[in-house]
Protein backbone atom coordinates (compact mmCIF):
# COMPACT_ATOMS: atom_id res chain seq x y z
CA UNK A 1 0.00 0.00 0.00
CA UNK A 2 2.96 2.34 0.01
CA UNK A 3 2.88 3.23 -3.82
CA UNK A 4 1.54 6.48 -4.95
CA UNK A 5 -0.82 6.09 -7.76
CA UNK A 6 -2.52 9.69 -8.00
CA UNK A 7 -0.74 13.14 -7.09
CA UNK A 8 -2.55 16.23 -7.10
CA UNK A 9 -0.52 19.57 -7.13
CA UNK A 10 -1.77 22.73 -6.49
CA UNK A 11 -4.75 22.36 -8.36
CA UNK A 12 -7.14 25.80 -8.64
CA UNK A 13 -10.03 25.86 -10.38
CA UNK A 14 -12.84 29.02 -10.41
CA UNK A 15 -16.43 28.86 -12.10
CA UNK A 16 -16.83 32.94 -11.46
CA UNK A 17 -15.13 32.79 -7.93
CA UNK A 18 -12.26 30.31 -6.58
CA UNK A 19 -13.60 27.25 -5.94
CA UNK A 20 -10.22 24.84 -5.76
CA UNK A 21 -7.64 26.86 -4.42
CA UNK A 22 -4.49 25.24 -4.63
CA UNK A 23 -5.20 21.18 -3.43
CA UNK A 24 -2.49 18.88 -2.84
CA UNK A 25 -3.36 15.40 -2.10
CA UNK A 26 -2.07 12.35 -3.27
CA UNK A 27 -3.92 8.10 -3.39
CA UNK A 28 -1.74 5.22 -2.87
CA UNK A 29 -2.70 2.52 -5.25
CA UNK A 30 -5.46 -0.01 -3.15
CA UNK A 31 -6.55 2.70 -0.62
CA UNK A 32 -10.09 3.79 0.49
CA UNK A 33 -9.36 7.37 0.73
CA UNK A 34 -12.66 9.02 1.91
CA UNK A 35 -13.14 12.68 1.28
CA UNK A 36 -15.56 14.56 3.40
CA UNK A 37 -16.56 17.85 3.93
CA UNK A 38 -19.48 20.37 4.50
CA UNK A 39 -21.52 21.23 1.36
CA UNK A 40 -20.32 23.08 -1.22
CA UNK A 41 -16.48 23.03 0.37
CA UNK A 42 -15.68 21.44 -3.71
CA UNK A 43 -15.49 17.78 -3.60
CA UNK A 44 -17.49 17.08 -6.65
CA UNK A 45 -15.87 19.65 -8.30
CA UNK A 46 -12.52 17.49 -7.88
CA UNK A 47 -13.52 14.49 -8.71
CA UNK A 48 -15.20 16.09 -11.53
CA UNK A 49 -11.33 17.22 -12.82
CA UNK A 50 -10.57 13.64 -12.11
CA UNK A 51 -13.38 12.34 -14.33
CA UNK A 52 -12.57 14.40 -17.09
CA UNK A 53 -15.88 16.06 -17.24
CA UNK A 54 -14.92 19.65 -15.97
CA UNK A 55 -11.22 20.69 -17.57
CA UNK A 56 -9.47 24.38 -17.90
CA UNK A 57 -8.00 24.22 -14.27
CA UNK A 58 -4.37 25.29 -13.53
CA UNK A 59 -1.83 22.49 -11.62
CA UNK A 60 -0.81 19.25 -12.11
CA UNK A 61 -2.01 15.49 -11.24
CA UNK A 62 0.35 12.38 -11.61
CA UNK A 63 -1.56 9.59 -12.57
CA UNK A 64 1.32 6.38 -11.97
CA UNK A 65 4.13 8.68 -13.01
CA UNK A 66 2.56 10.07 -16.10
CA UNK A 67 1.04 13.73 -16.93
CA UNK A 68 -2.72 13.08 -16.23
CA UNK A 69 -4.77 16.56 -17.96
CA UNK A 70 -8.15 14.30 -19.14
CA UNK A 71 -10.13 16.98 -20.99
CA UNK A 72 -13.15 14.44 -21.38
CA UNK A 73 -14.59 11.26 -19.49
CA UNK A 74 -13.22 8.97 -21.73
CA UNK A 75 -9.75 10.11 -21.19
CA UNK A 76 -10.23 9.15 -17.71
CA UNK A 77 -11.84 5.56 -18.70
CA UNK A 78 -8.59 5.38 -20.45
CA UNK A 79 -6.74 5.46 -17.42
CA UNK A 80 -8.35 2.81 -15.81
CA UNK A 81 -10.74 5.80 -13.57
CA UNK A 82 -14.14 4.93 -13.35
CA UNK A 83 -16.87 6.98 -11.22
CA UNK A 84 -20.32 6.20 -10.07
CA UNK A 85 -21.63 10.41 -9.62
CA UNK A 86 -23.43 12.13 -6.80
CA UNK A 87 -26.22 13.36 -9.32
CA UNK A 88 -27.68 10.25 -11.12
CA UNK A 89 -27.03 9.79 -14.40
CA UNK A 90 -29.56 6.92 -14.97
CA UNK A 91 -31.27 7.10 -18.14
CA UNK A 92 -35.36 6.19 -16.96
CA UNK A 93 -36.57 5.50 -20.80
CA UNK A 94 -34.07 2.48 -21.30
CA UNK A 95 -33.73 -0.44 -19.56
CA UNK A 96 -31.78 -1.42 -16.15
CA UNK A 97 -29.63 -3.60 -18.85
CA UNK A 98 -28.95 -0.81 -21.22
CA UNK A 99 -28.20 1.58 -18.47
CA UNK A 100 -25.30 -0.96 -16.75
CA UNK A 101 -23.81 -1.29 -20.48
CA UNK A 102 -24.49 1.95 -22.12
CA UNK A 103 -21.23 3.04 -22.48
CA UNK A 104 -19.95 -0.05 -23.61
CA UNK A 105 -22.71 -0.68 -26.40
CA UNK A 106 -20.95 -1.02 -29.84
CA UNK A 107 -20.07 1.98 -31.78
CA UNK A 108 -20.81 0.80 -35.33
CA UNK A 109 -24.25 -0.71 -36.14
CA UNK A 110 -23.36 -4.36 -35.15
CA UNK A 111 -26.17 -6.88 -33.63
CA UNK A 112 -26.02 -7.08 -29.88
CA UNK A 113 -28.89 -9.59 -28.84
CA UNK A 114 -30.97 -8.33 -25.99
CA UNK A 115 -30.65 -11.98 -24.27
CA UNK A 116 -27.34 -11.38 -24.36
CA UNK A 117 -27.04 -7.55 -22.89
CA UNK A 118 -29.04 -8.56 -20.29
CA UNK A 119 -27.04 -11.89 -19.55
CA UNK A 120 -24.32 -9.74 -19.06
CA UNK A 121 -26.24 -7.21 -16.99
CA UNK A 122 -27.35 -9.78 -14.87
CA UNK A 123 -23.93 -10.42 -13.36
CA UNK A 124 -23.50 -6.61 -12.19
CA UNK A 125 -27.17 -6.83 -11.17
CA UNK A 126 -27.02 -9.90 -8.56
CA UNK A 127 -23.21 -8.12 -7.28
CA UNK A 128 -24.45 -5.49 -5.82
CA UNK A 129 -27.89 -6.99 -4.37
CA UNK A 130 -30.35 -5.89 -6.84
CA UNK A 131 -30.59 -9.89 -7.56
CA UNK A 132 -34.78 -9.09 -7.47
CA UNK A 133 -34.61 -6.79 -10.09
CA UNK A 134 -35.62 -7.77 -13.79
CA UNK A 135 -32.50 -6.48 -16.03
CA UNK A 136 -35.52 -5.81 -18.92
CA UNK A 137 -37.35 -3.21 -16.58
CA UNK A 138 -37.49 0.00 -17.84
CA UNK A 139 -35.13 1.88 -15.25
CA UNK A 140 -37.60 4.40 -14.30
CA UNK A 141 -39.28 1.81 -12.11
CA UNK A 142 -36.41 1.62 -9.53
CA UNK A 143 -36.21 3.02 -6.41
CA UNK A 144 -34.07 5.81 -5.64
CA UNK A 145 -31.73 3.98 -3.68
CA UNK A 146 -31.86 1.24 -6.88
CA UNK A 147 -31.14 3.51 -9.02
CA UNK A 148 -28.55 4.48 -6.92
CA UNK A 149 -26.58 1.09 -6.70
CA UNK A 150 -27.71 0.66 -10.73
CA UNK A 151 -25.08 4.10 -10.65
CA UNK A 152 -22.14 1.76 -8.90
CA UNK A 153 -22.90 -1.36 -11.29
CA UNK A 154 -22.17 0.97 -14.21
CA UNK A 155 -19.34 1.95 -12.72
CA UNK A 156 -18.52 -1.57 -12.33
CA UNK A 157 -19.36 -2.53 -15.85
CA UNK A 158 -16.53 -0.48 -16.85
CA UNK A 159 -13.73 -2.16 -14.67
CA UNK A 160 -14.42 -5.26 -16.50
CA UNK A 161 -13.98 -4.04 -19.85
CA UNK A 162 -11.00 -2.30 -19.24
CA UNK A 163 -8.89 -2.39 -16.16
CA UNK A 164 -10.01 0.27 -12.89
CA UNK A 165 -7.45 1.17 -10.92
CA UNK A 166 -9.09 4.32 -9.49
CA UNK A 167 -12.94 4.22 -8.46
CA UNK A 168 -14.71 7.49 -7.37
CA UNK A 169 -18.05 7.10 -5.47
CA UNK A 170 -19.38 10.55 -4.68
CA UNK A 171 -21.80 10.10 -2.19
CA UNK A 172 -22.89 6.32 -2.94
CA UNK A 173 -24.94 5.93 -0.19
CA UNK A 174 -27.54 8.85 0.30
CA UNK A 175 -30.46 6.75 -0.88
CA UNK A 176 -29.24 3.50 0.42
CA UNK A 177 -30.79 1.53 3.22
CA UNK A 178 -28.42 -0.15 5.94
CA UNK A 179 -28.01 -3.30 4.00
CA UNK A 180 -27.89 -1.75 0.79
CA UNK A 181 -24.80 0.38 1.76
CA UNK A 182 -23.18 -2.77 3.77
CA UNK A 183 -23.39 -4.54 0.76
CA UNK A 184 -21.75 -1.59 -1.02
CA UNK A 185 -19.00 -1.26 1.59
CA UNK A 186 -18.35 -5.02 1.43
CA UNK A 187 -17.84 -4.63 -2.78
CA UNK A 188 -15.38 -1.31 -1.74
CA UNK A 189 -13.62 -3.50 0.58
CA UNK A 190 -13.04 -6.30 -1.92
CA UNK A 191 -11.76 -3.95 -4.92
CA UNK A 192 -9.60 -2.71 -2.18
CA UNK A 193 -8.00 -6.28 -1.47
CA UNK A 194 -7.80 -6.33 -5.07
CA UNK A 195 -5.36 -3.26 -5.37
CA UNK A 196 -8.11 -0.40 -6.69
CA UNK A 197 -7.74 2.64 -4.82
CA UNK A 198 -11.27 3.77 -3.82
CA UNK A 199 -12.21 7.61 -3.38
CA UNK A 200 -14.99 7.68 -1.13
CA UNK A 201 -17.11 10.60 -0.65
CA UNK A 202 -19.81 10.44 1.76
CA UNK A 203 -21.79 12.33 4.86
CA UNK A 204 -22.15 9.28 6.47
CA UNK A 205 -19.13 9.83 9.28
CA UNK A 206 -19.19 6.20 11.27
CA UNK A 207 -19.10 4.95 7.64
CA UNK A 208 -16.37 6.79 7.03
CA UNK A 209 -14.40 6.07 9.78
CA UNK A 210 -14.96 2.28 9.49
CA UNK A 211 -14.24 1.84 5.88
CA UNK A 212 -11.28 4.23 4.86
CA UNK A 213 -7.68 3.79 5.01
CA UNK A 214 -7.05 7.23 4.98
CA UNK A 215 -9.61 9.94 5.60
CA UNK A 216 -8.68 14.25 3.81
CA UNK A 217 -10.99 16.55 5.04
CA UNK A 218 -12.15 19.33 2.19
CA UNK A 219 -12.63 23.02 3.79
CA UNK A 220 -13.70 25.31 1.19
CA UNK A 221 -11.37 24.56 -1.78
CA UNK A 222 -8.44 23.35 0.19
CA UNK A 223 -7.43 20.03 2.02
CA UNK A 224 -7.31 20.77 5.54
CA UNK A 225 -6.00 17.79 6.95
CA UNK A 226 -4.94 13.83 5.48
CA UNK A 227 -4.93 11.52 8.29
CA UNK A 228 -4.83 7.91 8.82
CA UNK A 229 -8.33 7.00 9.54
CA UNK A 230 -8.13 5.14 13.15
CA UNK A 231 -6.35 9.16 14.20
CA UNK A 232 -9.88 10.85 13.84
CA UNK A 233 -12.79 10.58 15.96
CA UNK A 234 -16.19 11.76 14.56
CA UNK A 235 -16.36 14.92 17.05
CA UNK A 236 -12.22 15.79 15.16
CA UNK A 237 -13.92 15.62 11.74
CA UNK A 238 -17.07 17.75 12.17
CA UNK A 239 -14.93 20.40 13.79
CA UNK A 240 -12.53 20.59 11.10
CA UNK A 241 -15.01 20.40 8.35
CA UNK A 242 -16.65 23.34 9.73
CA UNK A 243 -13.80 25.51 11.01
CA UNK A 244 -15.36 25.65 14.58
CA UNK A 245 -15.35 23.19 17.47
CA UNK A 246 -18.43 21.19 17.77
CA UNK A 247 -20.91 22.87 19.81
CA UNK A 248 -23.52 19.59 19.04
CA UNK A 249 -26.81 20.20 18.37
CA UNK A 250 -29.46 23.14 20.00
CA UNK A 251 -31.36 21.96 22.75
CA UNK A 252 -34.82 21.55 22.63
CA UNK A 253 -36.71 24.38 23.87
CA UNK A 254 -39.90 22.27 25.13
CA UNK A 255 -43.46 22.68 25.52
CA UNK A 256 -46.34 21.01 26.73
CA UNK A 257 -47.15 19.59 23.12
CA UNK A 258 -50.49 17.60 23.61
CA UNK A 259 -52.21 21.12 24.77
CA UNK A 260 -51.09 22.70 21.78
CA UNK A 261 -54.37 23.02 18.86
CA UNK A 262 -53.98 20.29 15.68
CA UNK A 263 -53.61 22.60 12.60
CA UNK A 264 -53.53 19.42 10.41
CA UNK A 265 -56.22 16.27 10.89
CA UNK A 266 -55.81 12.98 9.13
CA UNK A 267 -58.84 11.25 9.31
CA UNK A 268 -58.85 7.82 8.21
CA UNK A 269 -57.57 8.04 4.92
CA UNK A 270 -57.26 5.34 2.75
CA UNK A 271 -55.71 5.40 -0.79
CA UNK A 272 -53.80 2.69 -3.40
CA UNK A 273 -50.86 1.97 -1.21
CA UNK A 274 -53.27 2.61 2.21
CA UNK A 275 -55.98 -0.09 2.69
CA UNK A 276 -55.43 0.31 6.46
CA UNK A 277 -57.14 3.60 7.28
CA UNK A 278 -54.32 6.24 8.51
CA UNK A 279 -55.34 8.48 11.56
CA UNK A 280 -53.17 11.23 13.43
CA UNK A 281 -52.54 15.22 13.97
CA UNK A 282 -50.23 17.13 13.69
CA UNK A 283 -49.87 20.55 16.10
CA UNK A 284 -49.09 23.58 16.01
CA UNK A 285 -45.51 24.10 17.22
CA UNK A 286 -45.18 20.56 16.90
CA UNK A 287 -42.35 18.48 14.89
CA UNK A 288 -43.81 14.87 13.99
CA UNK A 289 -41.62 12.26 12.68
CA UNK A 290 -42.50 9.48 9.80
CA UNK A 291 -40.65 6.55 10.15
CA UNK A 292 -40.53 2.74 8.78
CA UNK A 293 -38.42 0.73 6.53
CA UNK A 294 -37.08 1.55 3.25
CA UNK A 295 -40.63 1.32 1.18
CA UNK A 296 -43.01 1.10 4.25
CA UNK A 297 -44.87 4.37 3.13
CA UNK A 298 -43.34 7.49 4.26
CA UNK A 299 -42.74 8.99 0.71
CA UNK A 300 -46.30 7.91 0.23
CA UNK A 301 -48.09 9.45 3.05
CA UNK A 302 -46.84 12.46 2.89
CA UNK A 303 -47.86 12.64 -1.14
CA UNK A 304 -50.72 12.32 0.13
CA UNK A 305 -51.01 15.04 2.75
CA UNK A 306 -50.07 17.61 0.35
CA UNK A 307 -52.87 16.33 -2.15
CA UNK A 308 -50.49 14.90 -5.06
CA UNK A 309 -52.26 10.99 -4.70
CA UNK A 310 -56.37 10.71 -4.87
CA UNK A 311 -57.66 9.55 -1.59
CA UNK A 312 -60.62 6.56 -1.32
CA UNK A 313 -61.76 7.12 2.37
CA UNK A 314 -60.99 10.06 4.78
CA UNK A 315 -60.31 12.88 5.19
CA UNK A 316 -57.40 15.53 5.42
CA UNK A 317 -58.31 18.61 6.80
CA UNK A 318 -56.60 21.83 7.62
CA UNK A 319 -57.34 23.73 10.62
CA UNK A 320 -57.77 27.34 10.91
CA UNK A 321 -58.93 29.29 13.64
CA UNK A 322 -62.05 29.68 12.42
CA UNK A 323 -62.78 27.14 9.49
CA UNK A 324 -61.28 23.77 8.65
CA UNK A 325 -60.93 22.77 5.02
CA UNK A 326 -60.36 19.27 3.36
CA UNK A 327 -57.63 19.09 1.37
CA UNK A 328 -58.11 17.75 -2.19
CA UNK A 329 -55.21 18.47 -4.47
CA UNK A 330 -51.48 19.91 -4.28
CA UNK A 331 -52.56 23.30 -5.83
CA UNK A 332 -55.01 23.85 -2.80
CA UNK A 333 -52.68 22.35 -0.33
CA UNK A 334 -50.10 25.60 -1.78
CA UNK A 335 -53.20 27.81 -1.38
CA UNK A 336 -54.11 26.82 1.99
CA UNK A 337 -50.33 27.10 3.25
CA UNK A 338 -48.70 23.67 3.35
CA UNK A 339 -45.07 23.19 1.76
CA UNK A 340 -43.82 19.95 0.76
CA UNK A 341 -40.12 18.86 0.19
CA UNK A 342 -39.99 16.30 -1.91
CA UNK A 343 -37.01 13.28 -1.36
CA UNK A 344 -36.13 13.08 -5.40
CA UNK A 345 -34.69 16.72 -5.36
CA UNK A 346 -33.49 16.03 -9.38
CA UNK A 347 -36.78 14.58 -10.62
CA UNK A 348 -39.57 16.42 -8.59
CA UNK A 349 -38.08 19.39 -6.46
CA UNK A 350 -35.94 21.78 -8.44
CA UNK A 351 -36.95 23.68 -11.71
CA UNK A 352 -33.63 22.81 -13.65
CA UNK A 353 -32.38 25.39 -16.09
CA UNK A 354 -33.42 28.47 -13.65
CA UNK A 355 -31.70 30.82 -10.98
CA UNK A 356 -31.45 30.00 -7.74
CA UNK A 357 -33.82 33.47 -7.26
CA UNK A 358 -36.85 31.80 -9.42
CA UNK A 359 -36.48 28.15 -7.78
CA UNK A 360 -36.59 29.81 -4.22
CA UNK A 361 -39.73 32.16 -5.25
CA UNK A 362 -41.72 30.06 -7.35
CA UNK A 363 -44.57 29.59 -4.86
CA UNK A 364 -44.56 32.93 -3.38
CA UNK A 365 -44.31 34.75 -6.71
CA UNK A 366 -46.96 36.84 -5.90
CA UNK A 367 -45.44 37.84 -2.47
CA UNK A 368 -42.70 39.43 -5.16
CA UNK A 369 -45.49 40.76 -7.70
CA UNK A 370 -47.01 43.84 -8.19
CA UNK A 371 -50.91 43.31 -8.37
CA UNK A 372 -50.55 43.29 -12.39
CA UNK A 373 -48.28 39.91 -11.78
CA UNK A 374 -44.86 41.59 -12.61
CA UNK A 375 -42.01 40.70 -10.50
CA UNK A 376 -40.42 43.40 -8.49
CA UNK A 377 -36.60 42.76 -9.05
CA UNK A 378 -35.55 44.91 -6.20
CA UNK A 379 -37.76 43.07 -3.66
CA UNK A 380 -36.86 39.54 -5.39
CA UNK A 381 -33.36 40.35 -4.63
CA UNK A 382 -33.89 41.53 -1.24
CA UNK A 383 -35.45 38.37 -0.35
CA UNK A 384 -33.20 35.95 -1.82
CA UNK A 385 -29.99 37.76 -0.21
CA UNK A 386 -31.79 37.49 3.01
CA UNK A 387 -32.18 33.47 2.73
CA UNK A 388 -28.64 33.22 1.21
CA UNK A 389 -27.43 34.56 4.04
CA UNK A 390 -29.77 33.52 6.98
CA UNK A 391 -29.41 29.52 5.17
CA UNK A 392 -25.91 30.30 4.18
CA UNK A 393 -26.32 29.47 0.76
CA UNK A 394 -23.05 29.00 -0.79
CA UNK A 395 -23.69 30.44 -4.49
CA UNK A 396 -22.14 33.27 -6.78
CA UNK A 397 -25.28 35.68 -6.44
CA UNK A 398 -29.34 34.72 -6.79
CA UNK A 399 -28.54 34.23 -10.96
CA UNK A 400 -26.61 31.33 -10.34
CA UNK A 401 -28.14 28.50 -11.96
CA UNK A 402 -29.81 25.93 -9.50
CA UNK A 403 -28.46 22.69 -10.91
CA UNK A 404 -24.82 24.05 -10.07
CA UNK A 405 -25.22 24.51 -6.73
CA UNK A 406 -24.22 21.55 -4.36
CA UNK A 407 -26.16 19.14 -3.73
CA UNK A 408 -26.78 20.31 0.36
CA UNK A 409 -27.32 23.93 -1.25
CA UNK A 410 -29.94 23.28 -3.50
CA UNK A 411 -31.83 21.75 -0.95
CA UNK A 412 -31.61 24.59 1.31
CA UNK A 413 -33.25 26.67 -1.99
CA UNK A 414 -36.17 24.21 -1.67
CA UNK A 415 -36.92 24.70 2.30
CA UNK A 416 -36.35 28.58 1.66
CA UNK A 417 -38.77 28.21 -0.74
CA UNK A 418 -41.62 27.21 1.76
CA UNK A 419 -40.28 29.95 4.57
CA UNK A 420 -40.78 32.47 2.06
CA UNK A 421 -44.11 31.53 1.84
CA UNK A 422 -44.53 31.32 5.53
CA UNK A 423 -46.30 27.78 5.19
CA UNK A 424 -48.07 27.10 8.18
CA UNK A 425 -47.41 23.45 7.39
CA UNK A 426 -44.37 21.98 5.62
CA UNK A 427 -44.50 18.35 5.01
CA UNK A 428 -40.35 17.28 4.37
CA UNK A 429 -39.43 14.02 2.92
CA UNK A 430 -35.43 13.03 3.88
CA UNK A 431 -34.82 16.76 4.08
CA UNK A 432 -31.08 15.63 5.06
CA UNK A 433 -30.50 13.36 2.56
CA UNK A 434 -26.94 13.93 1.11
CA UNK A 435 -26.27 17.18 3.35
CA UNK A 436 -23.23 17.50 5.25
CA UNK A 437 -23.31 17.83 8.90
CA UNK A 438 -23.15 21.44 9.06
CA UNK A 439 -25.79 22.00 6.66
CA UNK A 440 -28.04 19.44 8.63
CA UNK A 441 -27.31 21.31 11.65
CA UNK A 442 -28.53 24.54 9.88
CA UNK A 443 -31.43 22.63 8.64
CA UNK A 444 -32.53 21.56 11.99
CA UNK A 445 -32.25 25.02 13.61
CA UNK A 446 -33.87 26.27 11.29
CA UNK A 447 -37.04 23.78 11.81
CA UNK A 448 -36.63 23.89 15.92
CA UNK A 449 -37.11 28.04 15.21
CA UNK A 450 -40.28 27.16 12.40
CA UNK A 451 -41.61 25.04 15.52
CA UNK A 452 -41.13 27.96 17.75
CA UNK A 453 -43.27 30.23 15.70
CA UNK A 454 -45.94 27.74 16.23
CA UNK A 455 -45.85 26.10 12.42
CA UNK A 456 -46.22 22.28 12.12
CA UNK A 457 -43.54 20.12 10.89
CA UNK A 458 -43.92 16.49 9.24
CA UNK A 459 -40.75 15.13 8.10
CA UNK A 460 -40.18 11.30 7.24
CA UNK A 461 -36.84 9.88 7.17
CA UNK A 462 -35.29 6.92 7.12
CA UNK A 463 -32.40 7.92 9.45
CA UNK A 464 -34.24 7.05 12.96
CA UNK A 465 -31.84 9.01 14.94
CA UNK A 466 -32.36 12.03 13.19
CA UNK A 467 -36.05 11.84 13.97
CA UNK A 468 -35.44 10.80 17.57
CA UNK A 469 -32.98 13.92 18.18
CA UNK A 470 -35.22 16.61 16.41
CA UNK A 471 -39.09 15.55 16.78
CA UNK A 472 -41.58 15.63 19.30
CA UNK A 473 -43.42 12.48 18.55
CA UNK A 474 -43.14 9.67 16.06
CA UNK A 475 -45.46 7.86 14.17
CA UNK A 476 -44.15 5.02 12.42
CA UNK A 477 -45.30 2.80 9.16
CA UNK A 478 -44.97 -0.98 8.68
CA UNK A 479 -45.86 -2.36 5.01
CA UNK A 480 -48.34 0.97 4.56
CA UNK A 481 -49.52 0.69 8.24
CA UNK A 482 -49.84 3.38 10.63
CA UNK A 483 -48.33 0.85 13.73
CA UNK A 484 -47.21 3.34 16.80
CA UNK A 485 -47.20 6.63 17.69
CA UNK A 486 -44.35 7.17 20.06
CA UNK A 487 -44.90 10.45 22.43
CA UNK A 488 -41.78 12.37 22.95
CA UNK A 489 -38.75 10.58 24.92
CA UNK A 490 -41.09 7.73 25.32
CA UNK A 491 -39.00 5.60 22.32
CA UNK A 492 -36.08 4.50 21.90
CA UNK A 493 -34.44 3.26 18.51
CA UNK A 494 -35.16 -0.58 19.30
CA UNK A 495 -38.32 0.13 20.16
CA UNK A 496 -38.89 1.87 16.71
CA UNK A 497 -37.28 -0.25 14.87
CA UNK A 498 -39.05 -2.93 16.05
CA UNK A 499 -42.81 -1.39 15.17
CA UNK A 500 -40.91 -0.73 11.84
CA UNK A 501 -40.38 -4.28 11.57
CA UNK A 502 -43.95 -5.59 12.65
CA UNK A 503 -45.75 -5.71 9.51
CA UNK A 504 -43.36 -7.64 7.55
CA UNK A 505 -41.94 -10.40 9.93
CA UNK A 506 -45.64 -11.75 11.12
CA UNK A 507 -46.41 -14.89 9.32
CA UNK A 508 -50.10 -12.90 8.45
CA UNK A 509 -48.26 -10.27 6.66
CA UNK A 510 -49.32 -10.19 2.86
CA UNK A 511 -47.81 -8.06 0.24
CA UNK A 512 -50.38 -6.10 -1.25
CA UNK A 513 -50.02 -6.65 -4.92
CA UNK A 514 -50.16 -3.09 -5.96
CA UNK A 515 -47.18 -2.78 -3.15
CA UNK A 516 -45.04 -4.68 -5.30
CA UNK A 517 -42.34 -2.49 -6.26
CA UNK A 518 -42.44 -0.47 -3.58
CA UNK A 519 -41.63 -3.40 -1.32
CA UNK A 520 -39.16 -4.49 -2.96
CA UNK A 521 -37.12 -3.35 -0.75
CA UNK A 522 -39.26 -4.22 2.57
CA UNK A 523 -37.01 -6.29 4.03
CA UNK A 524 -34.20 -3.76 4.57
CA UNK A 525 -33.72 -1.58 7.91
CA UNK A 526 -33.69 1.86 6.35
CA UNK A 527 -30.44 2.82 8.77
P1 LIG B 1 -19.34 19.64 -2.68
O1 LIG B 1 -19.36 18.47 -3.61
O2 LIG B 1 -18.17 19.64 -1.76
O3 LIG B 1 -20.62 19.79 -1.93
P2 LIG B 1 -19.17 21.19 -5.13
O4 LIG B 1 -17.86 20.78 -5.69
O5 LIG B 1 -20.39 20.61 -5.75
O6 LIG B 1 -19.20 20.97 -3.55
O7 LIG B 1 -19.31 22.77 -5.20
C1 LIG B 1 -18.28 23.65 -4.81
C2 LIG B 1 -18.67 25.06 -5.17
O8 LIG B 1 -18.58 25.24 -6.56
C3 LIG B 1 -20.09 25.41 -4.79
O9 LIG B 1 -20.11 26.68 -4.20
C4 LIG B 1 -20.83 25.41 -6.08
O10 LIG B 1 -21.87 26.35 -6.07
C5 LIG B 1 -19.76 25.79 -7.08
N1 LIG B 1 -20.00 25.18 -8.38
C6 LIG B 1 -20.00 23.85 -8.66
N2 LIG B 1 -20.25 23.64 -9.98
C7 LIG B 1 -20.43 24.87 -10.53
C8 LIG B 1 -20.72 25.35 -11.85
N3 LIG B 1 -20.85 24.50 -12.88
N4 LIG B 1 -20.81 26.68 -12.02
C9 LIG B 1 -20.66 27.55 -11.00
N5 LIG B 1 -20.38 27.17 -9.74
C10 LIG B 1 -20.26 25.85 -9.49
MG1 LIG C 1 -20.85 17.07 -3.97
Amino acid sequence: MSEVLLTINDLHKSFSTPVLKGINLSFMRGEIHSIIGENGAGKSTLMNILTGQLYKWEGSIIFEEQNYSPTKPSDAQLFGISSAAQELSIIGTLSVAENILLRKLPNKLTFVSTSELEGKARYFLDLIGLEHIDASMLAEHLTLGESQLLELAKALAIKTFTECKLLILDEPTAALSGPQADKLHSIIKGLSDDGVTIIYISHRLEDVRQISDRISVMRDGVIVKSSSASNLSIDNMISMMSGKPFLGRSDRNDNQIYELDSILEINGITNKYFQHPISFKSRKGEIVGVAGLAGSGRTELLKALFGLSSINTGTISLITNDSSEVIKNSRQAVKLGIGYLSKDRKKTGILAGQSLAMNLTLPGLSLISSTAGIIDSKKELEVTQDFISKLAIKCTDNTQSIESLSGGNQQKVLLARWLHCDSKVLLLDEPTRGVDINAKHLIYNQLNNLRQQGKSIIIASSEIEELTNICDRIIVLSNFKLVKEFKKECWSKNEILTAAFQEFTTSKSVVNPQNISKNRESNHVSN
